[in-house]
């Protein structure tokens, strides 16, 4: 069995899933709720979500468990589930895991800004990625995930704490785009996040969330030129538009996957959608990748 290793040393490319939020709210998430709870609550639907993205043709589906750190869950009152719903997360997606995909455990943002920004604290939000990696790691999960940092001193943070399981981890930031180039909302430009996030051990480093796949091909092209580990890309759908009372997305699965090869071309080997992105969107994005 083809392990994650080999896969990023070959030639091929890998398709991540698309957007968990965007198909909970199609299975009837309520504003307020916080999607981890739905590993506990609403399991079935959680695996169905991760199969329809297998189905689709994607070789890696990332756990719905971005927000369960025990600081994050603790405005639901849920800290002492966080180990649980990691655990639990990494379970459902193996469920449903042909052979040959995987599954990464995904981690997101503690939701504390840095001192003296905010009033997080550099060790307790080490101890609390720390909890949750080595959770999706007893879990069973193939690689981490870490996603739509903002500040690189988080991610930093983040990394160390998961680099401690032995898994591979790939990092990705989220950076806007303004008229002197692209930078984090802490003002980390992309080369250097790139570049002390591979000193800090990262096997992948890359973008996802904030920019759409037309506008992350430029940022892509600088983080791989400062990268001498694969890059990863994960553009959003672009800004919901209401069209008949419902979010529909600038972007739909066919705009979306006729760019891919501009985001391939610029050096991403690891590609999937963010925000709007659906397993049609995958399935797009599939063929486009068989066709390379
Ligand atoms: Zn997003």
């Amino acid at each position: 069995m083809a392990d994650i290793e080999s896969r990023l040393k070959g030639d091929g490319i890998l398709l991540l899933d698309g957007a968990m939020g965007t198909q909970l709210m199609l299975k009837g998430i309520k504003a307020g709720e916080t999607s981890e709870t739905w590993v506990l609550n609403r399991p079935d639907d959680v695996s169905a979500i991760h199969k329809s993205y297998f189905d689709a043709g994607a070789d890696i589906v990332i756990t719905n468990t971005f927000g369960a750190t025990p600081i994050k869950l603790s405005h639901f009152g849920l800290s002492k589930k966080a180990e649980e719903i990691n655990k639990v997360g990494v379970e459902l997606a193996k469920s449903v895991c042909p052979d040959g995909g995987f599954v990464a455990g995904g981690m997101g943002p503690s939701g504390k800004l840095l001192k003296p920004y905010g009033d997080g604290d550099k060790d307790e939000l080490f101890e609390n990625f720390k909890l949750q990696s080595v959770a999706l790691m007893e879990g069973g999960a193939d690689l981490i995930v870490i996603e739509t940092m903002m500040d690189l001193n988080e991610a930093e943070i983040a990394l160390k704490a998961a680099v401690s399981t032995n898994l591979p981890v790939f990092v990705s930031i989220t950076f806007d785009k303004k008229k002197r180039g692209y930078f984090t909302m802490m003002g980390n430009r992309p080369e250097d996040a790139a570049k002390s996030l591979i000193d800090l051990g990262a096997r992948v480093v890359g973008a996802n969330c904030t920019l759409r796949i037309g506008d992350m091909v430029e940022l892509v092209k600088e983080i791989s030129d400062a990268s001498s580990v694969p890059v990863m890309a994960e553009p959003n759908a672009g800004s919901p538009e209401l069209e008949d009372g419902k979010p529909k997305y600038v972007d739909g699965p066919k705009d979306f996957a006729k760019k891919l090869p501009d985001l391939i071309s610029a050096g991403a080997k690891i590609v999937g959608g963010c925000c709007g992105t659906t397993p049609e969107t995958t399935m797009e994005m599939r063929k486009v990748i068989d066709s390379l």
